[in-house]
């Protein structure tokens, strides 16, 4: 949904295919979603909408640790609680705002790739053809296999049973460690309605379990089972880590878990694939209009790949420290000790949160690569606040030096030139104090893509505007 927002944003006729018969999810499934992702979600201006449903907290975590943020220079230091049925549903009703066609019911089988497109087959015997095909369709995505994308990482060391239910009895309050991992029981919103997520002693296969696996989990953690009953939705997932080896094969790409699984420690699955769409969907438009060339998209792999990589390594080790015998208890320790330092803190909860993204787009200013602050700046049309500006999803040249400094006439049609003033610090989560540029060129997604300096504030300018955003007008 991320990605059909994108493209439409960008004036692509997109649709989105989805199997199900509608945006209704059957069990509340990830619970929310860390700071990148809410900036990711300000930057197109809705933020607010998953905000006002959810619950603010400091909730990155190493082991035992809370990583508190909350001194990060950001709008949004902390984390949301937002169940993943809350988000679908928010989601659903912003695209249904945007010209997204919603193809519900319609499960994709296959496809065949030409020169010129993709045949999409849909398992009811229909087919279509697009110039493009995004497989977002899950860990277990049909698209990922028939592209014959590698699929490579690391089998499942064990499962978890996870489950909406009634108890008779009183459950007790908290998580549970043990030396099989963690074991929680969650009073919701409802007053009525537990969810249960169990570690297994045995790695359990298959989607879905029954009532009386549940039970027997249950009794083997904490003696009864409560008198569980009532079922509205019954589940299982494991640790198994894997990454797509390539995220595009011609005109088929993948992003979210179709790219990309992992354990669920640490909460980092759902922004990544959203920030995966955020990524890709610019690229895609400006490819499809013919604004650049084909080999755009490559960067999406280049870029997006290290990102999951690196999350599925701290999610191995998160995954690895939520198991408790006396060893592990020690290890927890130790680990513990390091991460109320002030810089593993930082470290690791910038990893946590996805702020301390950088693209590697060569040397240069410590902001080339990274995200550009949601600064409050000053035009001569009153304040603005930099998230604004991409609201629209279209790159910004922001002058912050001599007023009429910059030219870029020849991409005027596509990059919206601003003149503003800013005159507070520079500070980027993790890293500190930067200098300050005198312009900055912000991509869709909100990287910085060249960032100007001093009087020689144009020198590369015109070589990332083409990088970027294509050839220019007299080209
Ligand atoms: C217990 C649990 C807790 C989690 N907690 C968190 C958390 O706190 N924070 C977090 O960020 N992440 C969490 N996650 C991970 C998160 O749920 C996933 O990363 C996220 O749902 C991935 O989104 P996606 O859109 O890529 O894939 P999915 O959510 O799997 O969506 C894929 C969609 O494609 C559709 N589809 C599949 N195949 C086809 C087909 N052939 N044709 C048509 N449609 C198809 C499916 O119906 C589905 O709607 C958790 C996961 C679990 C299991």
């Amino acid at each position: 949904m991320m990605l059909a927002a994108e493209l439409a944003l960008a004036e692509v006729d997109v649709a989105l295919v989805e199997r199900r018969p509608d945006h209704v999810l059957a069990g509340s499934r990830a619970g929310g979603f860390h700071a990148r992702t809410i900036e990711v979600l300000d930057q197109r201006g809705v933020a607010e909408r998953f905000l006002a449903e959810g619950q603010v907290a400091q909730a990155a975590m190493l082991a035992a640790t809370v990583l508190d943020m909350s001194d990060f220079p950001t709008r949004h230091p902390y984390s949301l609680g937002i169940f993943q049925n809350k988000i679908e549903r928010i989601m659903a009703a912003w695209v249904a705002e945007l010209p997204v066609q919603m193809l519900y019911g319609c499960e994709v089988a296959g496809f065949a790739q030409d020169g010129a497109g993709v045949d999409v087959a849909l398992a009811d015997g229909r087919s279509l053809r697009a110039r493009y095909l995004v497989g977002c369709d899950g860990g277990r995505s049909v698209v990922r296999k028939a592209a014959g994308i590698d699929f490579p990482g690391w089998d499942a060391t064990r499962s978890n049973l996870i489950a909406e239910v009634e108890l008779t009895e009183e459950p007790p309050p908290g998580i549970r460690h043990d030396a099989t991992g963690i074991h929680a029981l969650h009073l919701m919103e409802d007053g009525r309605t537990v969810r249960v997520v169990l570690t297994e002693q045995q790695i359990g296969s298959g989607p879905d379990p029954t009532m009386e696996e549940l039970k027997e989990a249950l009794i083997t953690v904490y003696g009864t089972d409560f008198g569980v009953h009532t079922p509205t939705w019954i589940s299982r997932f494991s640790d198994t880590t894997r990454q797509a080896a390539a995220y595009r094969a011609g005109r088929v790409l993948l992003a979210g878990d179709s790219a990309h699984i992992h354990y669920p420690a640490g909460g980092q699955g759902l922004g990544l694939g959203l920030q995966d769409a955020v990524n890709l969907g610019w690229k895609l438009a400006q490819v499809v209009d013919g604004t650049s060339p084909e080999h755009l998209l490559d960067t999406y792999h280049d870029e997006r790949h290290p990102v999951a990589a690196r999350a599925l390594q701290h999610t191995m080790a998160q995954a690895t420290l939520q198991r408790r015998d006396e060893r592990m208890q020690a290890l927890v320790d130790v680990v513990s000790e390091l991460a109320v330092m002030d810089e593993p803190r930082k470290q690791i909860a910038g990893l946590i949160s996805g702020l301390d993204i950088h693209y590697d787009l060569g040397e240069g200013h410590p902001l080339l690569g990274r995200r550009m602050p949601d600064l409050e700046l000053a035009t001569a049309d009153g304040p603005l606040r930099a998230f604004t500006l991409l609201h629209a999803a279209r790159p910004v040249l922001l002058n912050l030096g001599t007023p009429g400094g910059v030219d870029i006439t020849p991409w005027a049609h596509r990059v919206q030139l601003v003149e503003a003033t800013y005159g507070g610090d520079w500070e980027l989560p993790v890293l500190g104090a930067v200098p300050a540029p005198s312009a900055v060129l912000v991509r869709p997604d909100g990287y910085v893509a060249w960032v100007g300096v001093g009087d020689g504030s144009g020198s590369g300018l015109e070589e990332a505007l083409t990088t970027w955003f294509g050839p220019s007008s007299t080209a």
